[in-house]
Order: C-alpha cells, then structure tokens, then sequence
C-alpha cells in the first residue's frame, strides 16, 4: 500500500496546474521589468497571477504585493502598522509565530487576546481591550493551522473599526480551503502563501486595503510598486496564481472532506478528543489529543504505517513542543498528547478511513505495553 501524506497544513503536494504555469515560466526568458517583448510577456505572467490571487481574496489586483511567503506577508504587516502609526498590539492567543515574533520585534507593547476552550478568539475581552485607546494594530488569523478553528473574523473586524484600529489578517490556512473575502470580513492587511494551497513553496502575499500604507520592505529597484524590491520571483508567481485560480473552484470538493475527517473522528471514539469540535472549522482539519500518547510517539508509530501526520507544533528544528494552540484554549493537560491531521485537494475518504486504521492499531499497541508496565 502506497504512503498516506496526511499534512496538507504543512505543505500542500502543489497542483498540476502551478507545476504546470511554473514550468513555463521557468522555460521563458525574460526580467518583467524589462521593456522587449521577452520582458513585457514576463510582466503579462506576474500581472495575470495577481488577478488571480485577488480573485481568491475578493480584492482588485492593485492590492496584491507579491513575497516570499506567510511570513514575510506578516513581517510586513505589522512593520507597516508600526510604521503608520499604531502604537500597541492585540494578537490572538492561537497566533502563528510569523505574527508573534514580529510583533515582539516591534518593540511596541503587546497584549495577548485569549480564545476560549474551542479555540474561538474572546470578543468580549478585546472589546474592553480596545477602550484603551490608542492606536491599535490588531492581529488575527482567519483559521487556525493545529485545529482548523476559524474566528469570528467579521465581528472582531466591526470592533477594530470602531476603536480606529488596523486588522491584519493571516490568511495563510484558510485561503484556498474556505471562502475567503477580504472586505467582508473587514481586514486592512491579509497574509497569503501559495504552498498551502497547491502552489509553490517560497512564495506569497500581503493584500492592502485602502486604510493599509505599506512600508517598503527591501531597499533596491522599486519593484512591486516599490514595496517589496527585487526582481519577481516569475515561476514562483505564475505557480501561485495557477494554484489559487485552482483552489478556489476545487472549494466545494475540498468542502466534502469534513464528512470524511468526522467519520474518522467517531470511530476514535473516547480514546481521543478532538480540539475546537464545537467551532467552525476549515473542512479538511483533524486536530486531536490522546491522553498519555505523546504527540511525538504518534506521529512516528504512523510514519512506520506510511501515513504521515504532524504533531500539533513542530518548530523548524524538528523538535516537537507542547502544542501552544492547545494550552492557548485551557487545555494543558492535552498539549503534549496533540497531533494533527489535514487533507488537501488530492486527499481521498480511502486516506482519511487509513489514517482510523493505522491510529486504532498504533494506539492499541500503545495501551498495551502500557498495562504491561503498570
Ligand atoms: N501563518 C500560518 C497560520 C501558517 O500556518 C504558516 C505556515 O506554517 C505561516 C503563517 C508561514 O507561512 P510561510 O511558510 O509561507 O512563511
């Protein structure tokens, strides 16, 4: 029986039609910047990618900066937040580190919004947080990486307007797996990153609304409109604007995976728990804690079967931590027990009903040698 990748919120196996757009990119020569035919059909590319990842948001093109990733979407973010002005930071408890760090980094006071035991970001605080005046930059995301748990993004939006704040919104799970609309939901920034979504690696975007001047990121040529210097990433782009136009028709197919990932769920039964089971949750996302089965041992008891999940957070050492979004909801007893598991546009119900296999198996074992010990 074949591997079982079961990571997708990790990295997402990039689609045909990015392999596709990048490898012509690739095979084409041409600087956009450049004003000969070679040059001005390079432009064309990096022009046609950017309606389409505006379309996978729901802005117009001109708000599209293209970068290096998630990361750097929320670096600049948050340098330009600081930059325009805004002079403290809520960020929500459930945060990416690409968020967190660069909020540190600031130098700016930072206060954390707490989210309640299913992950959902506490409203209720962060409307008496912002009666403390000032002006705020408030951080996040749209739905979480471990537990797939989406906020309630337009509400907390209504609030930040009212207090003359900034939203940044990271984007980077929750694009090309829901429906995602920048304006609806209120945000002044939105981080996007195509290998989430079936794009390349290394490659990504921060959309600005009107309210959002950006800073400049690099110094140099002035490219994207002087925001984020440097010669284009052309296939990087090509295959991000392939895989978002992609995504965003496969929503409906990718919708069908909560089915599958909910059957799985019931068949563990009580031998584990699912996090954020009681909140909106991106379709293709299993977050799970098993009492006295470490994060760690599972994931690598799984790899053996060939099916591949993560623990909830690994850092980019490999190590595993005790997942933070766990002990963010109140559930420290679960933290280090937490794995995850997520689908993409490949996935099949055969996949999902494999991982129940192998897991029941492995977690079987595992109680077994337990008693032994006992
Ligand atoms: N934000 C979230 C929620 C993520 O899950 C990730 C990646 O794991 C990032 C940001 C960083 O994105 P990138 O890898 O493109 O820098």
């Amino acid at each position: 029986m074949g591997a079982v990748y079961l990571d997708w919120n990790a990295t997402a196996k990039v689609r045909p039609e990015a392999v596709e757009a990048a490898t012509l990119a690739m095979q084409s020569v041409g600087n956009p910047s450049s004003i000969h035919a070679a040059g001005r059909a390079a432009r064309a590319t990096v022009e046609a990618a950017r309606e389409a990842v505006a379309a996978l948001v729901g802005v117009k093109a001109g708000s599209i900066t293209f970068l290096s990733g998630g990361t750097e979407a929320s670096n600049l973010a948050v340098e330009s937040a600081v930059l325009a002005g805004c002079d403290r930071i809520i960020v929500g408890a459930t945060e990416h580190e690409a968020v967190t760090e660069s909020a540190k980094f600031s130098g700016l006071p930072v206060e954390t919004c707490p989210v309640d035991g299913e992950g959902l970001a506490d409203l209720a605080w962060l409307a008496e947080a912002l009666k403390a005046g000032g002006r705020p930059l408030v951080c996040l995301m749209l739905a979480n990486n471990e537990t797939g748990v989406i906020h309630p993004m337009a509400e907390a939006s209504a609030l930040v307007r009212e207090a003359g704040g900034w939203l940044h919104v990271d984007a980077v799970q929750a694009a090309g797996k829901m429906a995602v609309n920048f304006n609806a939901l209120g945000a002044d920034t939105m981080a996007l990153s195509a290998h989430k979504l079936g794009g390349p690696q290394g490659i990504g975007a921060l959309a600005a609304g009107p309210r959002a001047t950006l800073s400049r990121r690099m110094q140099g040529g002035g490219q994207e409109r002087g925001r984020r210097s440097g010669t284009e990433n052309v296939p990087g782009i090509a295959g991000f604007g392939a895989a978002a136009k992609a995504s965003l028709s496969g929503l409906e197919t990718l919708a069908a995976q909560a089915a599958w990932r909910d059957a799985v769920a019931t068949r563990l039964g009580n031998k584990a728990r699912v996090l954020g089971a009681g909140a909106p949750r991106l379709p293709q996302t299993l977050c799970l804690s098993a009492p006295d089965f470490a994060s760690d041992i599972q994931v690598m008891n799984l790899d053996l079967a060939g099916v591949m999940i993560s623990a909830g957070a690994a850092c980019s050492s490999g190590k595993v931590k005790a997942s933070h979004v766990a002990q963010a909801m109140g559930h420290d007893d679960l933290a280090p027990f937490v794995i995850r598991v997520s689908g993409g546009w490949e996935t099949t119900e055969q996949d999902w009903r494999r991982f129940g296999d192998v897991w029941l198996e492995a977690e079987a074992r595992h109680a077994a040698r337990r008693q032994k010990v006992a």
